[in-house]
Protein backbone atom coordinates (compact mmCIF):
# COMPACT_ATOMS: atom_id res chain seq x y z
CA UNK A 1 0.00 0.00 0.00
CA UNK A 2 1.18 3.82 -0.96
CA UNK A 3 1.12 5.88 1.66
CA UNK A 4 1.08 9.87 0.25
CA UNK A 5 0.50 12.54 2.64
CA UNK A 6 1.34 15.37 -0.18
CA UNK A 7 -1.92 16.45 -2.40
CA UNK A 8 1.17 16.55 -5.51
CA UNK A 9 2.30 12.94 -5.10
CA UNK A 10 -0.72 11.34 -4.84
CA UNK A 11 -2.05 13.27 -7.74
CA UNK A 12 1.40 12.29 -9.97
CA UNK A 13 0.24 8.77 -8.67
CA UNK A 14 -3.13 8.95 -9.80
CA UNK A 15 -2.52 10.48 -12.84
CA UNK A 16 -0.27 7.61 -14.36
CA UNK A 17 -3.03 5.05 -13.07
CA UNK A 18 -5.68 7.36 -15.21
CA UNK A 19 -3.77 7.63 -17.95
CA UNK A 20 -4.06 3.68 -18.31
CA UNK A 21 -7.61 4.03 -17.74
CA UNK A 22 -7.63 1.94 -14.15
CA UNK A 23 -10.83 2.73 -12.15
CA UNK A 24 -10.53 4.40 -9.01
CA UNK A 25 -12.96 4.01 -5.60
CA UNK A 26 -12.52 6.37 -3.15
CA UNK A 27 -13.08 5.87 0.70
CA UNK A 28 -13.26 9.21 2.66
CA UNK A 29 -13.19 8.46 6.62
CA UNK A 30 -11.52 10.19 9.66
CA UNK A 31 -9.80 7.16 10.65
CA UNK A 32 -10.03 4.82 13.72
CA UNK A 33 -11.21 2.16 11.47
CA UNK A 34 -13.70 -0.63 12.17
CA UNK A 35 -15.12 -3.01 10.43
CA UNK A 36 -18.24 -0.65 8.87
CA UNK A 37 -15.18 1.09 7.28
CA UNK A 38 -13.66 -1.58 5.69
CA UNK A 39 -17.09 -2.89 4.37
CA UNK A 40 -16.88 0.52 2.47
CA UNK A 41 -12.89 -0.85 1.08
CA UNK A 42 -14.00 -4.25 0.64
CA UNK A 43 -17.49 -2.42 -1.39
CA UNK A 44 -14.82 -0.68 -3.46
CA UNK A 45 -12.76 -3.33 -4.02
CA UNK A 46 -15.55 -5.09 -5.88
CA UNK A 47 -15.16 -3.08 -8.99
CA UNK A 48 -11.98 -0.91 -8.54
CA UNK A 49 -8.63 -1.48 -10.01
CA UNK A 50 -7.28 1.04 -7.61
CA UNK A 51 -8.88 1.21 -3.89
CA UNK A 52 -7.79 4.89 -2.30
CA UNK A 53 -9.00 5.39 1.18
CA UNK A 54 -8.21 9.22 3.32
CA UNK A 55 -8.32 9.70 6.67
CA UNK A 56 -8.31 13.06 7.83
CA UNK A 57 -9.70 14.50 10.96
CA UNK A 58 -11.65 17.47 9.41
CA UNK A 59 -11.59 20.29 11.77
CA UNK A 60 -14.45 21.93 9.50
CA UNK A 61 -17.25 19.65 10.58
CA UNK A 62 -16.45 19.89 14.08
CA UNK A 63 -18.55 22.82 16.01
CA UNK A 64 -17.56 21.10 19.11
CA UNK A 65 -13.62 21.66 20.03
CA UNK A 66 -13.80 19.40 22.84
CA UNK A 67 -15.42 16.48 20.05
CA UNK A 68 -12.43 17.10 18.09
CA UNK A 69 -9.92 17.02 20.35
CA UNK A 70 -11.12 13.99 21.64
CA UNK A 71 -11.74 12.04 18.39
CA UNK A 72 -9.48 8.87 19.03
CA UNK A 73 -6.46 8.86 15.94
CA UNK A 74 -4.88 5.74 16.28
CA UNK A 75 -3.17 5.74 12.94
CA UNK A 76 -0.61 3.18 13.19
CA UNK A 77 -3.14 0.11 13.57
CA UNK A 78 -5.49 1.75 11.19
CA UNK A 79 -2.37 1.57 8.67
CA UNK A 80 -2.21 -2.15 9.75
CA UNK A 81 -5.79 -2.67 8.97
CA UNK A 82 -5.60 -1.04 5.32
CA UNK A 83 -2.73 -2.91 4.45
CA UNK A 84 -4.30 -6.43 5.35
CA UNK A 85 -7.03 -5.00 3.10
CA UNK A 86 -7.06 -4.70 -0.69
CA UNK A 87 -6.65 -1.19 -0.29
CA UNK A 88 -3.68 0.70 -3.01
CA UNK A 89 -3.58 3.98 -1.46
CA UNK A 90 -3.66 5.52 2.01
CA UNK A 91 -4.01 9.47 1.64
CA UNK A 92 -2.92 11.25 4.81
CA UNK A 93 -2.99 14.89 4.08
CA UNK A 94 -2.39 17.17 7.06
CA UNK A 95 -5.19 20.45 7.11
CA UNK A 96 -2.35 22.58 4.94
CA UNK A 97 -2.81 20.07 2.07
CA UNK A 98 -6.35 20.16 2.37
CA UNK A 99 -7.09 23.76 2.90
CA UNK A 100 -3.92 25.38 1.35
CA UNK A 101 -4.00 29.30 1.73
CA UNK A 102 -5.24 29.91 -1.88
CA UNK A 103 -8.41 27.17 -1.16
CA UNK A 104 -11.31 28.95 -2.17
CA UNK A 105 -14.36 28.04 0.41
CA UNK A 106 -17.10 26.52 -1.36
CA UNK A 107 -20.51 27.96 -1.19
CA UNK A 108 -23.10 25.55 -2.17
CA UNK A 109 -27.22 26.10 -1.01
CA UNK A 110 -28.15 22.74 0.75
CA UNK A 111 -32.02 23.97 0.53
CA UNK A 112 -33.82 22.40 3.40
CA UNK A 113 -31.31 19.12 3.52
CA UNK A 114 -29.00 20.59 6.27
CA UNK A 115 -31.58 22.19 8.25
CA UNK A 116 -32.90 18.81 9.83
CA UNK A 117 -31.88 16.20 11.99
CA UNK A 118 -28.42 16.40 12.32
CA UNK A 119 -28.06 20.00 11.06
CA UNK A 120 -30.52 21.08 13.47
CA UNK A 121 -28.49 19.61 16.36
CA UNK A 122 -24.92 20.47 14.63
CA UNK A 123 -24.71 23.59 12.90
CA UNK A 124 -22.28 24.24 10.38
CA UNK A 125 -21.67 20.52 10.09
CA UNK A 126 -22.78 19.35 7.29
CA UNK A 127 -21.32 22.87 5.57
CA UNK A 128 -18.20 21.14 7.11
CA UNK A 129 -18.73 17.85 5.90
CA UNK A 130 -19.35 19.04 2.21
CA UNK A 131 -16.20 21.70 2.10
CA UNK A 132 -13.93 18.56 2.75
CA UNK A 133 -15.67 15.43 0.66
CA UNK A 134 -15.38 18.16 -2.57
CA UNK A 135 -12.21 19.17 -2.15
CA UNK A 136 -11.18 15.52 -1.59
CA UNK A 137 -12.57 14.75 -4.61
CA UNK A 138 -10.83 17.68 -6.46
CA UNK A 139 -7.41 15.80 -5.45
CA UNK A 140 -8.60 12.31 -6.03
CA UNK A 141 -10.81 12.22 -9.12
CA UNK A 142 -12.18 9.36 -8.74
CA UNK A 143 -14.96 7.10 -10.85
CA UNK A 144 -16.76 5.84 -7.86
CA UNK A 145 -17.42 7.15 -4.05
CA UNK A 146 -18.38 4.70 -1.57
CA UNK A 147 -20.33 6.39 1.93
CA UNK A 148 -21.80 4.55 4.62
CA UNK A 149 -25.39 4.59 4.99
CA UNK A 150 -24.55 4.88 8.59
CA UNK A 151 -24.36 8.36 8.52
CA UNK A 152 -27.89 8.67 6.17
CA UNK A 153 -27.91 12.92 6.06
CA UNK A 154 -24.49 13.37 5.03
CA UNK A 155 -25.00 10.64 2.58
CA UNK A 156 -27.91 12.10 1.04
CA UNK A 157 -26.44 15.63 1.25
CA UNK A 158 -23.43 14.25 -0.70
CA UNK A 159 -25.44 13.00 -3.12
CA UNK A 160 -27.30 16.19 -3.42
CA UNK A 161 -24.19 17.90 -3.94
CA UNK A 162 -23.02 15.96 -6.98
CA UNK A 163 -26.02 16.49 -8.67
CA UNK A 164 -25.90 20.23 -7.64
CA UNK A 165 -22.07 20.39 -9.20
CA UNK A 166 -22.39 17.82 -12.40
CA UNK A 167 -19.97 15.42 -10.91
CA UNK A 168 -19.78 11.85 -12.96
CA UNK A 169 -18.55 10.69 -10.00
CA UNK A 170 -20.77 7.71 -8.91
CA UNK A 171 -22.08 7.67 -5.44
CA UNK A 172 -22.24 4.15 -3.68
CA UNK A 173 -24.36 3.62 -0.75
CA UNK A 174 -22.64 0.38 1.68
CA UNK A 175 -25.49 -0.52 4.34
CA UNK A 176 -24.63 -0.40 7.96
CA UNK A 177 -22.60 -2.74 9.69
CA UNK A 178 -23.81 -3.81 12.97
CA UNK A 179 -22.00 -5.88 16.45
CA UNK A 180 -24.53 -9.00 16.84
CA UNK A 181 -26.57 -7.49 18.95
CA UNK A 182 -27.21 -5.21 16.44
CA UNK A 183 -25.61 -1.90 17.23
CA UNK A 184 -24.03 0.52 14.58
CA UNK A 185 -20.44 0.26 14.29
CA UNK A 186 -18.91 3.40 15.27
CA UNK A 187 -15.70 4.94 16.18
CA UNK A 188 -17.86 6.13 19.43
CA UNK A 189 -19.09 3.56 20.59
CA UNK A 190 -15.81 2.37 23.06
CA UNK A 191 -16.91 5.61 25.20
CA UNK A 192 -20.07 3.77 26.26
CA UNK A 193 -20.02 2.51 29.74
CA UNK A 194 -20.61 -1.35 30.49
CA UNK A 195 -24.29 -0.59 31.05
CA UNK A 196 -25.08 1.98 28.38
CA UNK A 197 -23.65 -0.50 25.83
CA UNK A 198 -26.30 -3.12 26.58
CA UNK A 199 -28.97 -0.27 26.24
CA UNK A 200 -27.56 0.93 23.05
CA UNK A 201 -28.01 -2.27 21.11
CA UNK A 202 -32.58 -0.75 21.41
CA UNK A 203 -31.12 1.87 19.46
CA UNK A 204 -32.04 -0.72 16.39
CA UNK A 205 -34.91 -2.50 18.19
CA UNK A 206 -36.53 0.56 18.05
CA UNK A 207 -35.77 1.03 14.01
CA UNK A 208 -36.59 -2.89 13.48
CA UNK A 209 -40.02 -2.30 15.10
CA UNK A 210 -40.38 0.78 13.24
CA UNK A 211 -39.80 -0.94 9.81
CA UNK A 212 -42.01 -3.73 11.11
CA UNK A 213 -45.22 -0.83 12.34
CA UNK A 214 -44.72 0.69 9.06
CA UNK A 215 -46.95 -2.54 7.76
CA UNK A 216 -49.63 -1.51 9.72
CA UNK A 217 -49.77 1.68 11.26
CA UNK A 218 -49.49 5.46 9.72
CA UNK A 219 -46.18 7.31 10.43
CA UNK A 220 -47.37 9.53 13.29
CA UNK A 221 -48.47 6.09 14.98
CA UNK A 222 -44.53 4.73 13.80
CA UNK A 223 -42.97 7.08 15.52
CA UNK A 224 -44.99 7.04 18.28
CA UNK A 225 -44.35 3.28 19.58
CA UNK A 226 -40.50 4.43 18.63
CA UNK A 227 -40.19 7.22 20.83
CA UNK A 228 -42.24 5.61 23.46
CA UNK A 229 -39.84 2.77 23.31
CA UNK A 230 -36.70 4.44 23.74
CA UNK A 231 -38.20 6.78 26.25
CA UNK A 232 -39.63 3.69 28.50
CA UNK A 233 -35.56 2.52 28.49
CA UNK A 234 -34.59 6.02 29.87
CA UNK A 235 -32.64 6.76 26.50
CA UNK A 236 -32.51 10.58 25.80
CA UNK A 237 -33.39 11.32 22.27
CA UNK A 238 -32.29 14.12 19.87
CA UNK A 239 -34.51 12.90 17.24
CA UNK A 240 -36.96 10.64 15.64
CA UNK A 241 -37.58 10.96 12.21
CA UNK A 242 -39.19 9.61 9.27
CA UNK A 243 -38.48 11.02 6.00
CA UNK A 244 -38.11 11.28 2.24
CA UNK A 245 -34.76 9.53 1.55
CA UNK A 246 -33.80 12.36 -0.57
CA UNK A 247 -35.18 15.27 0.52
CA UNK A 248 -34.19 14.18 4.06
CA UNK A 249 -38.23 16.35 4.91
CA UNK A 250 -40.34 14.62 7.45
CA UNK A 251 -43.59 12.46 5.59
CA UNK A 252 -47.03 12.82 7.00
CA UNK A 253 -48.27 9.39 5.29
CA UNK A 254 -46.24 6.56 3.62
CA UNK A 255 -47.84 6.84 0.98
CA UNK A 256 -46.03 10.57 0.05
CA UNK A 257 -42.63 9.09 -0.82
CA UNK A 258 -41.49 5.86 -2.44
CA UNK A 259 -37.73 6.22 -0.49
CA UNK A 260 -38.79 6.63 3.60
CA UNK A 261 -36.38 6.21 6.28
CA UNK A 262 -36.38 6.50 9.97
CA UNK A 263 -33.62 8.25 11.10
CA UNK A 264 -32.61 8.62 15.15
CA UNK A 265 -29.92 10.04 16.78
CA UNK A 266 -30.04 9.30 20.92
CA UNK A 267 -27.33 10.12 23.48
CA UNK A 268 -26.06 7.45 25.93
CA UNK A 269 -23.79 8.48 28.52
CA UNK A 270 -23.28 11.62 27.00
CA UNK A 271 -22.44 9.97 23.66
CA UNK A 272 -24.49 10.79 20.48
CA UNK A 273 -24.84 7.60 18.50
CA UNK A 274 -26.93 7.70 15.00
CA UNK A 275 -28.70 5.00 12.90
CA UNK A 276 -31.36 4.60 10.46
CA UNK A 277 -33.58 2.05 8.52
CA UNK A 278 -34.77 2.57 5.11
CA UNK A 279 -38.42 1.53 5.59
CA UNK A 280 -39.49 1.63 2.15
CA UNK A 281 -37.08 1.97 -0.91
CA UNK A 282 -39.05 1.41 -4.97
CA UNK A 283 -35.96 1.77 -7.55
CA UNK A 284 -37.45 1.92 -11.06
P1 LIG B 1 -16.13 8.43 9.47
O1 LIG B 1 -14.74 7.95 9.61
O2 LIG B 1 -16.95 8.30 10.71
O3 LIG B 1 -16.21 9.79 8.83
O4 LIG B 1 -16.82 7.44 8.44
C1 LIG B 1 -16.30 7.21 7.17
C2 LIG B 1 -17.30 6.46 6.35
O5 LIG B 1 -17.59 5.20 6.95
C3 LIG B 1 -18.65 7.20 6.22
O6 LIG B 1 -19.12 7.10 4.89
C4 LIG B 1 -19.53 6.44 7.20
O7 LIG B 1 -20.90 6.51 6.89
C5 LIG B 1 -18.99 5.03 7.05
N1 LIG B 1 -19.35 4.22 8.21
C6 LIG B 1 -19.10 4.49 9.51
N2 LIG B 1 -19.64 3.54 10.29
C7 LIG B 1 -20.23 2.64 9.49
C8 LIG B 1 -20.95 1.43 9.70
N3 LIG B 1 -21.19 0.95 10.91
N4 LIG B 1 -21.42 0.77 8.61
C9 LIG B 1 -21.20 1.26 7.35
N5 LIG B 1 -20.52 2.38 7.10
C10 LIG B 1 -20.04 3.07 8.14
Amino acid sequence: MYIFKRVSDLQNYLKQKQFEEKKIGFVPTMGALHLGHLTLLNEASLVNDIIVCSIFINPRQFEDTKDLLNYPNPIESDIEKLENLNCTVLFLPDNNEVYPCDHNMLNLDLGKLDKTMEGLHRPGHFKGVVEVVHRLLDIVNPDNLYMGQKDYQQFAIIKHMLKMIQSNVKIIRVPIVREPDGLAMSSRNIRLSIEGRKKASLISTSLLQAKEDANTLNVAAVKENAINFLNTHNIEIDYFEIVDGNTLQTIESFNQSDYVTACTTVRIDGVRLLDNIIIKEIVD
